[in-house]
């Protein structure tokens, strides 16, 4: 693990933190440590050296005595815990509003559902000024801060103002789009700036990284590029600023070994049970459009429709886990979902037996969602963009078998890494993705397993510790290393499809 100077301390800065807040039926606040590779992968490092995680704790937290619950969390988690508290029109106009309606959109290309609402910048300005003080409140110099994620790109440049003599690093969840989307922005040159005033700025794949460089090349001036793949940008003001790929990843042992366990091996067993003699499909998303949920249940209807002998022989289990069901165009993704579902299974269940999709709307228990990644023998995971899609890789750790196949989008940052051995997928080509359904279900269990097997053993390689331990090398060492080894060939250039 990679140890911080002697006496720096490491401070986490993130939109939530890292612990659940749940309340019982008499109304009592409990605390407990959120779920999550990133949550488990951080924790060790902050208690190793003292450090503190900053953020909102989400609405709702005008619970008796918060500090104290807080308090009693960071002993069980072993890092200290600053809660930012958001009034509900900050909520609104930095999370709801600028996060969510502008940038989460327009990240993800899709830039005509963005609102771009010129009251949601000046908020949005104002709370990562609100989380600058609160990190300020707790940090000295020397510290190592860093920050998480497309709700907080301003906060480098606030920190400045309070003069502190820390290096600041930012990470990015979500892509970054090219130029010609990101030039949509009204706030595109002081979004840059601020992202300039980072130290170390990380990324998810070389593409994103790419269309950051170029971005600043388009439209910052006076700073001096350098490096190939690009990785320091020099401003005006003579500082340096790194610029990484480091591709997130999971706690590999952790879901290999959970998959095995007895208790999963035999809901795995109960579902095969109920839906015996074909291939299983899955599909696990948050309910959300960047997913491209309803283009893959076209796909499959489309792969029913062209290949009659998949029918009987396949059933997609498509899990939708609820997510922003207070804004309108996630409840009308979720009707059209439904609709969908409805007419598919309405075309083609049989009297009787066989039923197409299986959907589930609700989040798993996590024994329930290892079961189903061990059991299904496909997984479709076909976003229209994503920043890297953790189902994709925790599928792959589940299936200790190794006879499943992985379909993947080439938009999914996961597809930079995987490309060779997933089949990969244009979402948008509903025939196509049909295509690699019906290719899919016919491989042969040797391909299967030659794919799988390469996967697994690159995942269980580049686990989230690494990643961890890699993103603060690169943030408080010399060097800027690169993570993974990385060839700048792009998903759509690959001769992966072929088996070796
Ligand atoms: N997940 C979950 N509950 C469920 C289904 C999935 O917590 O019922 C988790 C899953 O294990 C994964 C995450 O949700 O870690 C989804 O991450 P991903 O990167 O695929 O997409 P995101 O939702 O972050 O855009």
């Amino acid at each position: 693990m990679t140890n911080l100077q002697s006496g720096a301390g490491l401070i986490v800065v993130s939109n939530r933190l890292p612990v659940v807040l749940r309340w019982d039926e008499d109304s009592v606040c409990r605390i407990e440590p959120a779920s999550g590779g990133l949550v488990s992968a951080l924790t060790p490092v902050l208690r190793d050296c003292g450090g503190t995680w900053v953020s909102w704790p989400g609405s709702g937290t005008e619970a008796p005595d918060p500090d104290a619950l807080l308090r009693e969390t960071a002993d069980r988690i072993g890092c200290r815990l600053r809660p930012v508290t958001l009034t509900e029109e900050e909520q609104h106009g930095f999370y709801h509003g600028f996060s969510n309606e502008i940038v989460w959109p327009l990240f993800h290309d899709l830039q005509s559902l963005c609102n771009f609402n010129p009251g949601y910048w000046r908020v949005y300005c104002a709370v990562n000024r609100k989380y600058a003080e609160a990190i300020a409140a707790d940090a000295a110099d020397g510290d190592f801060i860093w920050v998480h994620d497309y709700h907080l790109m301003n906060v480098a440049q606030e920190l400045r103002r309070h003069r502190l003599s820390a290096r600041i690093a930012f990470f990015l969840h979500i892509p970054f789009p090219p130029p010609d989307i990101f030039m949509k922005l009204p706030w595109r040159l002081p979004l840059l700036n601020a992202l300039l005033q980072y130290d170390l700025l990380g990324f998810q794949t070389p593409r994103d990284q790419r269309n950051f460089v170029e971005c600043v090349r388009m439209l910052v001036t006076g700073v001096t590029i350098r490096g190939r793949p690009e990785a320091c940008i020099t401003t005006l003001g003579q500082r340096k600023v790194r610029i990484g790929s480091f591709p997130i990843s999971i706690d590999y042992g952790s879901f290999a070994r959970r998959a095995a366990a007895v208790d999963v091996a035999g809901r795995a067993a109960g579902l095969r049970a109920l839906l015996p003699d074909r291939q299983l499909l899955l599909g696990v998303d948050r309910l959300d459009y960047t997913k491209g949920i309803p283009l893959r249940l076209k796909a499959f209807a489309n792969a029913l429709e062209r290949y009659p002998q998949l029918r009987e022989h396949v059933t997609l289990i498509q899990v939708v886990v609820p997510s922003r069901a207070d804004i309108p165009r996630y409840r009308e993704l979720k009707a059209e979902i439904e609709q969908l579902v409805g007419k598919i299974n309405g075309r083609f269940t049989r009297p009787g037996g066989w039923v197409p999709i299986h959907y589930v709307f609700r989040s798993l228990v996590p024994a329930d969602l290892l079961a189903y990644y061990r059991v299904a023998e496909i997984a479709l995971v076909t976003p229209l963009k994503d920043g890297m899609n953790l189902v994709a890789k925790e599928y792959c750790a589940c299936s200790i078998e190794q006879e499943c196949v992985l379909i993947l989008s080439e938009f999914a940052g996961a597809a930079a890494q995987m490309r060779h051995d997933a089949l990969l997928v244009n979402p948008y080509d509903v025939e196509g993705v049909a295509d690699a359904i019906h290719r899919a279900y016919a491989m042969d269990i040797a391909e299967r397993r030659r794919r799988m097997r390469r996967m697994r053993r690159a995942l269980r390689e580049h686990d989230i510790f690494r990643w961890v331990d890699s993103f603060l090398h690169a943030a408080i060492g010399p060097d800027l290393p690169v993570f993974p080894p990385s060839t700048e060939e792009s998903p759509l250039r690959r001769g992966g499809d072929s088996p070796d």
